[in-house]
């Protein structure tokens, strides 16, 4: 069925005429929030791996992306790849340190592009401007919420007000930016969850992963949910708001994650979070029953 919404992979063959997969890489990075920088407690819904586990035990970023590639050839039949470093803060190195790694991953020409997922208070001009100079360059911003009484509640260690300037001077730099949201934190209401969609709207991002609050075990959070339990939306809720935040955001932006691929195992709350499949069948029967698509409210007007 086609999708009322702009998918990560449609935006990817229509740019290459081609399908990209993407091959997750462990560049060794940690993150300030964990290593007593900005704080040592981390944002409180992350665990020890920074929110998703290490990738695998491979050494060098060649051999890792070696790995992937005969993986994906031999099960899909891929032929083109977008390098992305994932867990914790992939920016958080010195400057020759970075311009190494990165540089490290285009040794085949079927490596077409790039995605760095970090911090908005871990990127400055210079590093910006090496980024720029990579093939087909994506930033991965956390964000998790536009509402800074949400961030400091989280322990994020910046404000949205950090993250407008990131995303301002990484577009002027022609790097594609994509925003992590987390929709149902304790504090939050649908009306400050949509409002951090008009943000992200305003800003004109160029892609949006949005996730359920998860509580992960061994997560901070998790203390706090055991000593007191909040409410946590079910699926239908999670998905109802995911729809009204696709009608929101402008049709160009690619939606990358809108269900997760989580493990029941580290998740205590909510299991349905890991019910990928279900996610993805709702939401394209919510947009369907509302005869509704991404963009269907776009405004480009500020709300406040
Ligand atoms: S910035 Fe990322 S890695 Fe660091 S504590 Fe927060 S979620 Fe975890």
């Amino acid at each position: 069925m086609e999708k009322r919404y702009y998918p990560i992979s449609e935006y990817l063959k229509k740019t290459f005429s081609k399908k990209v997969y993407k091959i997750t890489l462990d560049g060794g990075f940690y993150c300030p929030n964990r290593d007593g920088t900005i704080s040592s407690g981390g944002c409180i819904f992350c665990d020890e791996t920074g929110s998703y586990s290490r990738c695998n035990n491979l050494k060098t970023i060649k051999e890792q992306i070696i790995f992937s590639m005969d993986k994906l050839q031999k099960q899909f039949k891929a032929e083109a790849f977008m390098a992305y470093f994932q867990s914790f803060s992939n920016t958080y190195k010195p400057y020759s340190e970075l311009e190494k790694i990165y540089k490290s991953v285009f040794f085949d020409e079927r490596i077409v592009s790039i995605s760095i997922g970090t911090r908005p208070d871990c990127v400055d001009d210079k590093k910006l401007d090496l980024i720029s100079s990579l093939k087909h360059p994506w930033i991965e911003y956390g964000l998790q919420s536009s509402h800074d009484e949400t961030l400091k509640l989280i322990n994020r260690g910046h404000d949205f007000n950090c993250f407008k300037n990131a995303v301002i001077e990484t577009k002027k730099r022609n790097i594609k930016v994509c925003a992590h949201i987390i929709l149902g934190f304790p504090n939050e209401n649908k009306a400050m969850m949509l409002d951090s969609a008009k943000r992200l709207a305003e800003l004109d991002i160029d892609g949006i992963k949005i996730h359920m609050l998860t509580i992960l075990r061994d997560s901070p959070l998790a203390k706090i949910y055991q000593k007191e339990p909040f409410y946590l939306m079910n699926m239908e809720q999670y998905c109802e708001i995911v729809c009204d935040i696709l009608e929101i955001l402008p049709k160009t932006t690619t939606i990358q994650r809108i269900a997760g691929t989580g493990f029941s195992e580290t998740t205590l709350e909510p299991q349905w979070v890991n019910r990928r499949f279900e996610i993805l069948n709702m939401i394209d029967k919510i947009l369907l029953q509302r005869n509704s698509f991404q963009g269907k409210n776009y405004l480009k007007q500020a709300i406040h």
